[in-house]
Order: C-alpha cells, then structure tokens, then sequence
C-alpha cells in the first residue's frame, strides 16, 4: 500500500482536483503491474496499472491481488468505471485504503465487488492515505479549498526587517516552495508583500504547472509594471480594475481585505480551485488565522537573527503538529488544523 501511496504522489499538482491514486498488482509477493492517475481527466491508476502488465504476465492478473489507494470508481465519470475493469480481468482480491469520500458512492464500489466474489479488504493505512489526499477529501466533504497558510521566520520569530525584502529562507527552501506552489491550485498575498517583494508566485525552480495567483489590493497600490499585474499566468487581483488589456488578469473591486477573504474562498471553490497556498504578509496570515479559515500551516524557521522587524504570527493553540524536517540551514514545520477545538 505504501508503494501505491508513492505512485499517487507521482501525480501531485496534475490531477486536482480529483484524488492522487496509485495502483499495484501483486502475483505471488511479486509486483506485475504499477500505475498511478497521473493528469486530470485521463486514466485511472488501476487502468495504467493493468496496462503495464507484460504480455508474459498477464496470464497471472486472474490470480493476482489488486492493491488501489482509494475505492476503485463506481460510477461513470469522465473515465468508464474501474469496478467493471475489475470484474472483467476476472481479479479475485482488492486491498483499498480508503473508501470513496463522496457520500452517494462510498463503499459502493466495494459492496459491488464483494457482491461478485473479490475478496475485498479496506481501511489498510487508511489514516496515511486521509493525510495523501486531504486536499481531495476537504474538497469533496466541504466544497471549499483546502487552506495552507505558508510564512518564513528568522530565529528570532521575524518575517522580514519592516518595509524592505529580506529573504530569510535558503536556495533549497525557495525550491521547496516552489514545489508546493506546484501542487497547489491557487496562491495569494496581501498588498504589502505584493509591494514591497513583487512575488512573481510563480514556479521556477521547480517544473509542473503554474497555478492562479491571487492578491489582495484593495487599494490600487501594486505598481503596474510588477510582476503580478504582468498578466503571463491567470490571476485574480481583488481591487479595483486598471487599465490596459488584460486576458488572463481579472478584476473583483473590494471594500476590504476582510470582506474579500469568504467571496475570494466561494470564488476559488467555484473553480474547481481545490487548494489555496497563503504567502503573507503578516496581516493577511493573520485575518486567515482570527478567522479560523485555515487547515494547514508550513513554517521555515531559519536560523539567522534579524533583530527587528515584522513579528511572524503565533502558531494558533489548534495547531496540531504533524512532522517537522530539515532543509539546508532551515528548518520546515508542518501543523494541522485541530477539527476538535
Ligand atoms: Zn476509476
């Protein structure tokens, strides 16, 4: 399962928001087939996996056992179902983590299977394949993005000297992020950190997809030359339109930053937007962070001191830690919403 869990992630950032699944077939202890949902809208992993079958082994699949991260799909979709695949490869056993989160089919998939005879054995890692795919399943349960808030801080607990960019994360870091920046749907920062950094929130250092950019500027005052007005990958600005000709660059004029933190949400659910990233700066972290509109938090803790500055927000008492790694001279802190407090 573990190995299906490592082949789901092969699809991070490719496949939202539909759920990363990997898929192994196993003939006596031996891996025969392998495969993974690598693109939204494309094949699923038990069908690449069947396909990587070699001739010679595929005598086998009738005797093998099917190892499928999450429930193999009931119904429909853009894709045949994955259940009739099952049935019509004549596969005598299915081991799944989760079941299907979508309340009108979970478990469906399995009663059908069991129905027919597979020998069906379920919740196996369940709660390793939950954490895999909880941008997914906040996605299905709730309908809203799945919210990390992403800051770094010295030593000291600055995010940067007031008024200036100061860069507290190493080269290594910045990569890392990028590769978030990837398997998120959305990024966003506040107006400061849009004028005094001008982010490109983009993903350089990193390959895969370049997701939507969202800033808040309530105000007008990101200058038009920068780098998020530039219009190269779509992006929302909430304040008010400028002129020019934009075509990927749309314009929601706003009140206040508080205002638009629920609409910009709805907005992005609209979308199909399954995960937001939040970049700063410190006021708008903080307005996700009062307004308990949060479910994940990334801190690189650095190991410079800056002295002064713009004091980094306080982990929230719901903050559940969940792993914490090194990086270079950093350090990445991992912290999950409490859904109990
Ligand atoms: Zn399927």
């Amino acid at each position: 399962m573990r190995r299906c869990f490592d082949l789901a992630r092969l699809g991070a950032g490719q496949v939202s928001p539909n759920p990363m699944v990997g898929a192994v077939l196993v003939h006596n202890g031996r891996i025969i087939g392998e495969g993974w949902h690598q693109k939204y809208g494309e094949a699923h992993a038990e069908v690449n996996c069947l396909r990587s079958v070699a001739p010679e082994n595929r005598a086998f699949i009738p005797h093998s056992t099917l190892y499928c991260s999450l429930e193999p799909c009931f119904h429909h979709g853009k894709t045949p179902p994955c259940v009739d695949l099952i049935l019509q490869h004549k596969i005598p056993a299915l081991v799944v983590a989760n079941t299907d989160p979508n309340p009108l089919v979970s478990g469906k998939g399995l009663e059908k299977l069991k129905a027919a005879g597979v020998n069906v054995k379920s919740a196996v890692l369940e709660e390793e394949g939950l954490w895999l795919n909880r941008f997914f399943f906040s996605w299905i349960t709730r309908k809203k993005p799945y919210v990390i808030l992403k800051w770094a801080q010295s030593l000291d607990g600055f995010l940067g000297k007031t008024g200036e960019r100061t860069p507290v994360s190493e080269a290594a870091s910045i990569r890392l992020v990028h590769k978030w920046r990837s398997e998120t749907d959305a990024i966003l920062v506040g107006t400061n950190t849009a004028v005094i950094d001008n982010p490109r929130l983009d993903t350089r250092f990193y390959f895969g997809k370049k997701p939507l950019r969202v800033v808040f500027d309530t105000h007008g005052k990101i200058p038009s030359n920068y780098h998020l007005l530039d219009d190269s990958v779509e992006t929302w600005v909430y304040g008010p339109k400028r002129l020019g000709i934009f075509i990927k660059t749309q314009f929601f004029p706003q009140e206040n930053q508080s205002v638009a933190i629920p609409s910009m949400l709805d907005n992005l659910a609209k979308n199909n937007h399954a995960t937001l990233m939040v970049e700063g700066g410190a006021r708008v972290l903080q307005q996700f962070l009062d307004g308990n509109e949060w479910d994940e938090i990334r801190l690189l803790q650095n190991n410079r001191r800056l002295g002064s500055g713009i004091p980094a927000p306080s982990l929230p008492a719901n903050a559940i830690p969940v792993t914490s790694f090194g990086i270079g001279n950093d350090r990445v802190e991992i912290f999950r919403r409490s859904t109990t407090c």
